[in-house]
This record gives structure tokens, sequence and C-alpha cells, in this order.
């Protein structure tokens, strides 16, 4: 296959999958007829098309959006605000993901800068590491940030689990989780974006199952895809055409990962923890029903109540940050004003542009 030039590649691979590649390329310029708006809902797919260089190769009517899946662009300024207002707090340490320590709080300042000006803050690779900490360190209160959606959560969910077995009683969860379905559906509402069809996250769906989508998919196409270069073009291939002709439904074509059910260990344990609830969204502010709250049978290990702190309610963008756009769908991530120049990844203004897989950070990194 030929790619533009100055494009990134597709990477080694054998012939057949570059035959196959090649003749994706060409269904999906059959494909796409006219101008046509579907959405990528992960930012898992935002990183790996940019990554493969597939821009490149799309069709000039698709206008491939980037959408809200991206935990660390998601995550409400208010929640950020609440974590910083607890790493002030003596003997009480707060544990987070590398990317959330550059996100700026609605307060503007970030994790990071409380941890060079002393605050009690840490990077872990999982809520077990935090967990490990809490155990090691008795004296100090160990909260965990727990950002994500349904690929996360349970993860954070067992931890808290093993908090309570092993009776570990110093730690605790800053909840912050979100739904990937019914934000789906929230913004297909919206009534300044035109979303036609949902590449949908593989990772999220080996969760969730692909039922989940189904009360989506009586409106717009729901096509599962994987994370390769030809995962993706042939996902986009099933959805540009179902477009095309009308004919939404729910088409898994990562079956090799994610079954209609989902994992019922995972979304068992998310419900044994956790109740639907509503949750903030930066950019997109109070969405219903799309977060997940801790039930009352674990309230200790959940920090708000812990620590008394309310509920989020409201969200803030620095000026002049096209983020909400950007995530609804409504720009593309080089359409707002501030891209490149006052918001760049060595400088982020906006959360976007912060975690390597925010639209805005993988638009910039690989280009359009
Ligand atoms: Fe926000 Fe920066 Fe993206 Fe603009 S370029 S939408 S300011 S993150």
């Amino acid at each position: 296959m030929t790619l533009r030039p100055g494009t990134a590649t597709l990477g080694p691979v054998n012939a057949s999958a570059h035959e196959r590649i090649e003749a994706a390329r060409v269904a999906l310029a059959a494909a796409v007829t006219r101008p046509m708006q579907v959405m990528e809902v992960c930012g898992t797919h935002t990183l790996a098309i940019g990554r493969h260089g597939l821009r490149a190769v799309f069709p000039e009517p698709l206008r491939l959006l980037s959408g809200p899946g991206c935990p660390v662009c998601v995550t409400s300024g208010h929640d950020i605000d609440q974590a910083l207002d607890l790493a002030r707090r003596p003997g009480t340490r707060v544990t987070a993901f590398g990317d959330m320590l550059r996100v700026p709080g609605a307060s503007g300042r970030t994790l990071e800068a409380a941890r060079t000006a002393g605050a009690a803050v840490q990077v872990v690779h999982s809520a077990l590491d935090a967990l490990e900490l809490a155990r090691t360190s008795p004296a100090a209160e160990v909260v965990f940030l727990g950002v994500g959606f349904e690929t996360a959560s349970p993860a954070i969910a067992a931890a808290m689990r093993i908090a309570l077995e092993r009776r570990i009683g110093n730690f605790s969860v800053l909840p912050s989780f979100k739904r990937t379905p019914p934000a789906m559906e929230a913004l297909c509402a919206a009534p300044d974006a035109r979303i036609e069809g949902f590449l949908c996250p593989g990772n999220v769906s080996a969760i969730i199952g692909t039922r989940s989508y189904e009360p989506l998919a009586k409106r717009v196409p729901c096509v599962v895809g994987g994370f390769e270069a030809l995962d993706i073009l042939e996902a986009l291939v099933e959805l540009c055409e179902r477009v095309r002709d009308g004919r939404p439904a729910v088409v898994n074509r990562y079956t090799r990962v994610v079954r209609d059910e989902g994992n019922p260990t995972a979304l068992a344990l998310l419900d044994e923890l956790f109740e639907v609830g509503d949750a903030v969204w930066r950019g997109l502010g109070l969405l219903p029903g799309t977060g997940l709250h801790v039930r009352e049978r674990y309230a200790a290990l959940d920090a708000r109540r812990r620590f008394g702190l309310p509920p989020s309610t409201a969200d803030d963008l620095p000026p002049g940050c096209a983020c909400g756009a950007v995530l609804r769908g409504v720009l593309l991530p080089p359409e707002c004003p501030l891209f490149g120049s006052r918001c760049t990844p060595a400088a982020p203004l906006g959360p976007c542009m912060v975690s390597t897989e925010g639209s805005c950070a993988a638009y910039h990194k690989y280009g359009g």
C-alpha cells in the first residue's frame, strides 16, 4: 500500500495482511459515498489510528471524530481539586496513575505541582500498588484516585475488595469512574453533534459485551473493533457501509477478544462494589447514569464519604480550551485555535493534550 509522503507507515506486515489492508482501504473508499461523520470513542483507538498512520488512507469525505474515551481527559477538574485537597491533609497520601499528575484541576493547579511543593502525591501503576503502599504504611491514609472506564474499574474494584478482606483499613478510593454506552447515548442526543455511527472500543467491550450497545444501535450502527491497523480498517468498512445503507446494528469485528455477554466475572465484581450514578465529565458536564458510585456497604472505602467531600457537581475548562467541543465530536483537535500554539504536549492547556491517549496529543504527535 502506498501512503502519502511524510505519514507514518503501517508497520511490518506480512504479504497477506498487506493485501487485506489494501482491500480494506479500497472497500472503505467505496463505503464512504458522501460526507460522513463517525466517532471512535476510545483513546486507545485514537492513539492506534495515529500510530498506524491510518488517517492518511481515509477517503476525503470521511470525518472520523475522536470521542471522550480517554479517562485522563474526561476526569472532572473538581475531582482533581479534591485529590489536591486530600494530598495537603497531614497523614494522607494521594496515589494516582502518572498521567493524572499533569491534569489541571478546576483551580488550575496540578498534582504534579502540589508534589513539587511538598504534598504527599505518589505515582502508582495500579490500585494494587496503592493498596500495598497502604499495607506497608499503616500510619498513613492512602487514597487512590480511581479514574477510568469499564476497563479500569474492575481492577480497582478488586483492590477495594482485597482491602476489605485483608482488613487494610487505611486504604480508600476517590471514585471518578465513567460508563461508556450511556455517554455515547448522550453524545448522540447532543444538538450540535451529528454522529452517524460509532467505532466501539475493543477493550471496554471485552468487559461489558456487545449487548450493552443494543439500545443505541437501534438508532446508529455500533461496530466493535480491535487495535491493529487491519482491525480498525475492517471495523470502519463495516461501520461506514452500515451508515451508507441505513442499517444500524451492533457488529462485533473483534471476536477473538469480545463476547456478546462480556466478562461476567468483571461485571459481577463491578455490580458488587458499585451502583450506577451520575458523573461529571470534563467538557461535557453532568451526564446522568454515566458514573459508578461506591455502594453503601463499601462506604468505608469511598474517600469522599471517609473525608467528608461533596460529590462532583460542576466543571471548568481553561479559558479558550475547546476540549468540550472536541470530546463531543463538534471539532477535530486541529480546529481548536490554541492547538499547537498555546497548547502543546510540553505545555498542555487542556486535558486532551495531557495524556498520550488524548485526542489533541495524538493529533499533535501523529498529525491529522
Ligand atoms: Fe483543549 Fe489544547 Fe485540545 Fe485546544 S488543543 S481543545 S486547548 S487540549
